[in-house]
């Protein structure tokens, strides 16, 4: 079938052209024409040469007359030609690309590129070249709207180009009728015709028909992603607690009592997140949600009063964080709120065991801590009835299917200080219901952030010298992001541990300097985090490694470097590491840039303490791959819709709503694949 055709059997293609397309998560022919460009080149004017115009961008349609390679000095070679048509001629050079003499010569050919002038003659600059084979031939490479295709791994646009234009052709010749969605979704929505929509988004026959063909995959992108969501939430409903929670008057007293002996009282937004919560423990089924609210927006306790109903109900609850130095703050928090409370709190990390038999052995402790590897090794989950996941974005599919296979159904509370817009959870996370913390205990004093140019660069570590001696307060210098891949990830360690040794020898030669970064074992990461917090330095080095919230009061001093280079979430992340206390916080962002966007966002991070408006501004800005942190690669990734499009985000809900009241994902057999595909591509995220 078209839709399974391995592009193992693409004629006149290289293996190792096929290997590239593999490693674009390509496949199938199917996954070949789902690979949409990812901008154009407006090639369609075609002009005579006698007629071109400097500044133009244009196609010469013609015979080659004379093509030949010269050779310069510095081994480079040239390819000189000369073009000719009906209205003229023009020469025509291209750089170190010699097998252009034998393929161009004596042909007619259609090249598309840029006219301009050079000592007052007209020049011509080819981008693209076609040999036209025959009268009625199709361009593809010129003479058109051209699509351009992100060419990673080894491979062109070019050939990408070609390869779908084949496959393009088979599926007009093969399908004849294409349309993956129930009719009454596309006439209610007044959705164009999707077989055309392909074909135009890769080579689209004006601007128009391009913008009809974006609105439809557009709508296609976000509509499979938000059905899926929601086919998962429709099945994860089907599921039952082994025992329900039962909230009686007694209980809830208790649970009064115990928010009226906090030291502070909750804000309104904790107290409507708390509601929440607990709405869902009442139900038999999991609750499955997700609070997410800025750094030191005081997730803890919220999360500390759910146990605690949990506790009162005779169930145990387990609090999973990323690191062992998160699981050690939480252990002491927890420790700290239930103080004057019957409830018995275990720490499970690597270095603290509380329990040194694989499972069981475990009843007597109320609430358990720790790292994740205790979900697999340690617990049974005979008494569990909620656990409690920090800062880790991805609990998903995966590790509910671990929960479950080991028996346990319990509620669910994932929490995050990574804001997500609404359009974005709506769309991607849409199977999880979502309470949000938007407010920070009142008397907290913002972050003062200053953009820190290079020639008061000096001045401004000066600043922070005087600052430390003065006030002995600590500070964290964060190195320049490096994209992350293995390789990167060696390049961002030696970047920090040379930055560390210029800053400790020449900058900071009076002060106590450690360096962290991301090579560094699990042990000697955590042992230097400890000494830090216990105040055996005075500055912290580091990648970006620096623990999502981690809690040093008396680390008030941020400075990031390069800091052009990092998104604002992951900014406003690193920013969260101070200003944890009463004290007046500060933080730096050093850069060399002269880009005005990039300075401007920088001001405008300096100006926003809402972690939410800088993840809205990102997202608008610079697309939502870095919301996520790492990047999803090919079938995935929205390679057309706008997630802050609120209009289109609402058609896809209200095409969702109709899916789900009317049809069965089985009556629909594309669908259903383009949404399996989607869901095995997340849980290999997860
Ligand atoms: P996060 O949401 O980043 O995990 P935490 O739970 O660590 O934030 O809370 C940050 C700090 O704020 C803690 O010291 C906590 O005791 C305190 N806190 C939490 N809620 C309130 C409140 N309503 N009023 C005052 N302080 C609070
Ligand atoms: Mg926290």
């Amino acid at each position: 079938m078209f839709t399974t055709t391995s592009i193992d059997l693409l004629p006149k293609t290289t293996t190792v052209t096929k290997k590239h397309l593999k490693k674009l998560g390509i496949e199938t022919y199917w996954d070949l024409l789902y690979y949409f460009p990812t901008r154009y080149e407006n090639f369609s004017i075609i002009s005579p040469i006698s007629q071109i115009q400097p500044g133009e961008t244009v196609t010469l349609q013609g015979q080659i007359k004379e093509i030949k390679t010269e050779y310069t000095r510095r081994r480079l070679t040239i390819q000189k030609a000369v073009l000719e048509d009906e209205s003229g001629q023009i020469r025509l050079v291209w750089y170190n690309q010699p097998f252009l003499v034998k393929l161009l010569e004596h042909k007619k050919v259609s090249i598309s590129g840029n006219v301009d002038t050079y000592k007052s003659h007209l020049t011509f600059t080819p981008q693209e070249y076609e040999i036209i084979y025959s009268a009625d031939f199709n361009t593809i490479h010129t003479g058109r709207m051209v699509p351009v295709y992100q060419q990673t791994y080894g491979i062109s646009s070019r050939t990408i180009r070609e390869k779908i234009y084949f496959v393009l052709q088979q599926f007009l010749e093969s399908v004849e009728n294409y349309e993956f969605l129930p009719e009454k979704i596309v006439n209610d929505l007044k959705l164009s015709n999707e077989k055309e929509a392909i074909t135009q988004i890769h080579f689209p026959q004006s601007s128009k028909s391009l913008s009809i063909a974006r609105d439809r995959i557009g709508f296609d992108e976000i509509f499979i992603r938000m059905l899926s969501s929601k086919l998962v939430k429709k099945e994860w409903e089907k599921e039952r607690l082994s025992e329900a929670f039962h909230f009686n008057t007694n209980i809830n007293k208790k649970i009064n009592e115990f928010i009226s002996s906090l030291p502070f009282k909750l804000t309104s937004s904790q107290a409507r997140s708390v509601d929440e919560i607990i709405n869902d423990l009442k139900k038999d089924t999991p609750m499955n949600r997700f609070l997410q609210g800025d750094v030191g927006s005081g997730k803890t306790v919220v999360a500390a009063i759910a146990a605690y109903a949990g506790f009162l109900n005779g169930f145990q609850t387990l609090v999973m964080a990323p690191t062992e130095i998160l699981a050690v703050q939480h252990y002491e928090t927890m420790t700290k709120l239930f103080k004057d409370y019957p409830v018995k709190i275990a720490l499970q990390t690597q270095s603290h065991k509380t329990f040194t038999k694989k499972v069981n052995n475990n009843d007597k402790y109320h609430i358990i801590i720790g790292t994740q590897a205790l979900i697999s090794d340690y617990v049974d989950f005979d008494h569990v009835g909620l656990v409690v996941v920090d800062e880790q974005h991805r609990f998903g599919v995966r590790q509910r299917a671990i929960l479950k296979k080991k028996g346990g159904h319990p509620h669910l509370l994932s929490m995050t200080a990574t804001p997500i817009p609404r359009t974005v959870s709506l769309t991607l996370y849409s199977e999880l219901d979502l309470s949000t913390i938007d407010e920070l205990p009142a008397g907290r004093l913002p972050i003062k952030t200053y953009v820190v140019p290079d020639i008061k660069r000096k001045a401004g570590q000066n600043w922070i010298k005087d600052k430390i001696a003065k006030n002995s307060i600590q500070v964290y210098i964060i190195c320049p992001l490096i994209e992350e891949s293995e390789s990167e990830t060696m390049k961002s360690v030696r970047a920090a541990t040379k930055e560390y040794e210029h800053l400790k020898k020449n900058v900071f030669s009076d002060f106590r300097v450690a360096l962290l970064h991301g090579k560094l074992k699990g042990k000697d990461k955590d042992k230097i985090m400890q000494d830090f917090k216990e105040k055996k330095y005075d500055i912290l080095v580091s990648t970006c490694v620096v623990e999502v919230g981690i809690d040093i009061a008396n680390a008030t001093i941020m400075l990031i470097e390069g800091a052009e280079r990092f998104g604002l979430a992951q900014l406003h992340q690193l920013r969260g590491r101070v200003g944890r206390a009463e004290k007046q916080s500060y933080c730096f962002l050093f850069t060399s840039t002269n880009e005005d966007f990039l300075k401007k966002r920088l001001h405008f991070f300096a100006k926003n303490s809402s972690g939410m408006k800088l993840a809205e501004y990102d997202l608008r800005i610079r697309g939502p791959g870095d919301l996520y942190g790492t990047r999803q690669h090919g079938y995935t990734e929205l390679r057309v819709a706008d997630l802050t499009d609120a209009k289109l985000i609402h058609n896809a809900q209200t095409g969702v709503e109709i899916f789900m009241n009317k049809y069965n994902l089985t009556d629909f057999s594309s669908l259903k694949s383009m949404i399996s595909t989607l869901q095995i591509d997340k849980i290999a995220r997860d």
